[in-house]
């Protein structure tokens, strides 16, 4: 059973209805544990009918060179009891978690990493065959464009940009900052956090950041948008790593593409937050 876990919320750094960012402190300076990509669960407290509780996964988005406080960024979902639980609860307030959570960070080999993506890598990152595949660089043919030697594209749909910005700001990630392209994909800029903050809080190494925007959630027009965008991304550099995260939707179809380009199995790490594709049986 997970241990159970408490923290604190200390302080709330940016507010709209729509979108809460959040600083929370452990218990007695106890330290977190979690590097950069992983997520904790909070637990609301809230049961519903069936007795079941509302326990939500919330991915970390600052630098896991501080263990002790930490941010979280919220987007309230609908009438969600989890998101709206996190919106509306006070500063001061005791929570209930587990965690940290996760295989979407980096490891030292710069290998492996969960993914749920059908043919692509298994769950410790292995290949899906078992055999051990040579990294292969997706992207223009050297020589017609810029090639960057184990370049590596961070692309978060929608909230998933929690995941990323956690990811980036960790302290295994620093040393390939220089070669990072990160992609936000959302349909506006109220979508979740203000542009102008995400910008903020991507670390001044980054090779490069964008946004681009997709059809909204559900449209049918939005996994063609998706790879439309990954097309364009992968005309201009050649990518050794992918990290993509948020709607299973998108990323699925965009995993399966970064795989049909060549890019070795294990080198695409997925994190679904929702629309996560079943399982194959
Ligand atoms: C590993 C992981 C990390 C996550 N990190 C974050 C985070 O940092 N910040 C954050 O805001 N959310 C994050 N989420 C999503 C979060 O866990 C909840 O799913 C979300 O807050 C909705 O919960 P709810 O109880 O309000 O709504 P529910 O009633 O549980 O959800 C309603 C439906 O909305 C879906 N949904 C969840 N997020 C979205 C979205 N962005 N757009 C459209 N539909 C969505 C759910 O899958 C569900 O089908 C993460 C999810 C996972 C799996």
């Amino acid at each position: 059973m997970a241990k159970r876990r408490i923290a604190h919320i200390v302080a709330e750094h940016y507010a709209t209805a729509r979108a809460r960012l959040l600083e929370l402190a452990t218990q007695e300076g106890e330290p977190l544990g979690f590097t950069g990509g992983q997520y904790i669960i909070i637990d609301s407290g809230i049961e519903v009918a069936d007795g079941k509780k509302v326990k939500r996964a919330y991915s970390v988005i600052t630098s896991d060179t501080e263990q002790n406080c930490f941010q979280l960024a919220i987007r309230r979902i609908g009438g969600g009891l989890g998101s709206n639980f996190m919106n509306d609860i006070a500063v001061g307030t005791e929570l209930a978690f587990s965690g940290p959570w996760g295989k979407w960070r980096p490891d030292a080999t710069g290998r492996a990493g969960e993914t749920k993506a059908d043919g692509v890598p298994k769950a410790d990152g292995t290949p899906a065959d078992g055999t051990e595949t040579p990294a292969t660089a997706v992207g223009p043919v050297a020589g017609t464009n810029r090639v960057d030697t184990g370049a590596t594209v961070v692309l978060a749909t929608d909230t998933g940009i929690t995941a990323a910005l956690g990811l980036l700001r960790g302290g295994q990630f620093r040393d390939r900052l220089s070669l990072t392209t990160v992609v936000w994909c959302v349909d506006s800029d109220d979508y979740f956090l203000p542009p102008g903050l995400v910008r903020d809080l991507i670390p001044a190494g980054c090779d490069s950041f964008q946004i681009r925007f997709l059809p909204p959630v559900g449209h049918p027009d939005r996994v063609v948008a998706a790879r439309s965008i990954l097309a364009d991304i992968l005309a201009r550099t050649r990518y050794r790593d992918a990290y993509l995260v948020g709607d299973g939707t998108v990323l699925l179809p965009l995993a399966q593409d970064l795989g049909d380009a060549g890019m070795a199995g294990h080198r695409i790490r997925v994190e679904y937050f929702f629309n996560r594709p079943p399982k194959k049986s």
